[in-house]
């Protein structure tokens, strides 16, 4: 496959619900203050598509391997 040059970011996450604010990073702490260059924080949730694009900054959010059938909370390690 081909990563459509309309794309300007992709980001790898290994859960379907990620936060984007725009600042160039995945911020998950309660404390995190959003970055001067970024948009207000969002959450987004990728479909059975296996991704999902933020309307503000369009990056793109692909999940890491294969989509969790099941929810079985945080990943084993
Ligand atoms: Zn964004």
């Amino acid at each position: 496959m081909t990563t459509p040059a309309s794309a300007p970011e992709t980001v790898h996450v290994h859960t379907l619900r990620v936060c984007c604010d725009g600042a160039g990073d995945i911020r998950g702490g309660a404390g995190y203050k959003a970055a001067a260059l970024g948009h207000p924080r969002v959450w987004l949730e990728i479909d059975e598509r296996g991704y999902v694009d933020c309307g503000y900054c369009d990056k793109r959010f692909v999940i890491d391997g294969t989509p969790p059938d099941s929810d079985t909370g945080k990943p084993g390690h």
